[in-house]
């Protein structure tokens, strides 16, 4: 009896795996077609000065409306990029849009675009940012190039060289998502990065447990000896901001500020002073 319910479970599970499978063919045929269109747009999110309250920056945050399922998250979408070879042809679709796109801001104010592990071993991508920040009549030290951790465990062996490449151009390097995969301690130092994002896990956490926030004092003390802006992700109340400005953030980015917006809303909230009663 256990034998034949283990058997059924295990035939579920592979039919479930076939549908997924199918599912991913299907998303990746439309992708195809889907990338220069209308289907994918970018929305951003400000970065706000911890010292100032003002906006510093805006993240760009990829978004695919799909003509028949509707939206579907980057979550979802980019690891099928990754694994189809589609992630070049849209990664340089983001890079050349943020950048234009962020030649309507004052120049004081950056964009960040995320970049694929997979982007890093693209031969041309040195010369395409470039190419994009030049079309676009934008300042290299106006981008933000953001990677994870994982571009040290891809199999990408010169990642290092091709980031100290686009750091050469005079844009900056954030490392993303801090602390949430095999962090990386050691590429810290290789004053390759210019910011270390701290990842929104840790600022729910350390909401309720002491010990991250001593994990957070740890992370702060060391950006800060490689001389490296400290950003913390998914701020959502009043007291995440007045906690990890405590903790000695430089900068903020959460739906307290703003959830990620069209390009019309950044230019209304853009140089003006973020406020919220419950912050003193
Ligand atoms: P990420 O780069 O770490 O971006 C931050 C994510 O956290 C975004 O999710 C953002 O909407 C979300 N977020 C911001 N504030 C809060 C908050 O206060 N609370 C919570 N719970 N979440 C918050 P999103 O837009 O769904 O993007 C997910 C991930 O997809 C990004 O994580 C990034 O790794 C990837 N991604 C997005 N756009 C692109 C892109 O153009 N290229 C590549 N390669 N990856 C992208
Ligand atoms: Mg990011
Ligand atoms: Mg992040
Ligand atoms: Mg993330």
């Amino acid at each position: 009896h256990a034998k034949s319910q283990g058997r059924g479970t295990f035939c579920n599970f592979d039919a479930k795996m076939q549908v997924e499978a199918e599912e991913r063919v299907r998303l990746e045929h439309d992708m195809r077609d889907a990338i220069g269109t209308e289907q994918f747009n970018l929305l951003y999110q400000p970065l706000v000065s911890t010292q100032t309250q003002r906006v510093t920056g805006f993240e760009a945050l990829l978004r695919w409306n799909h003509p028949t399922r509707g939206p579907i998250s980057p979550a979802v979408f980019i690891p099928i990029a990754e694994e189809s070879g589609l992630v070049g042809e849209l990664g340089d679709w983001v890079m050349r849009k943020a950048c234009m796109d962020a030649a309507h801001w004052p120049d004081d104010i950056t964009v960040a675009v995320n970049v694929s592990p997979l982007q890093l071993v693209i031969p041309s991508l040195p010369n395409d940012v470039a190419d994009a920040l030049k079309k676009a009549r934008l300042s290299a030290n106006r981008l933000e190039i953001e990677v994870t951790e994982s571009v040290f465990m891809s199999g990408a062996g010169n990642a290092l060289d091709v980031l100290k490449r686009l750091r050469s151009l005079g844009s900056g390097i954030a490392l993303d998502d801090f602390g949430t995969g095999y962090s990386s301690l050691g590429y810290l130092n290789k004053a390759v990065f210019h910011k270390l994002k701290i990842d929104g896990s840790f600022v729910r956490e350390a909401a309720e447990r002491e010990e991250t926030v001593s994990i957070i004092k740890a992370i702060v003390m060391l950006a800060n000896s490689f001389r490296l802006t400290i950003t913390a992700e998914g701020i959502e109340t009043a007291d995440d901001f007045n906690r990890m400005r405590e903790l000695g953030c430089h900068q903020l980015q959460g739906y307290l500020f703003g959830r990620p917006m069209p390009l019309e809303k950044t230019l209304e909230i853009v140089g003006s002073k973020w406020e919220h009663r419950q912050v003193g």
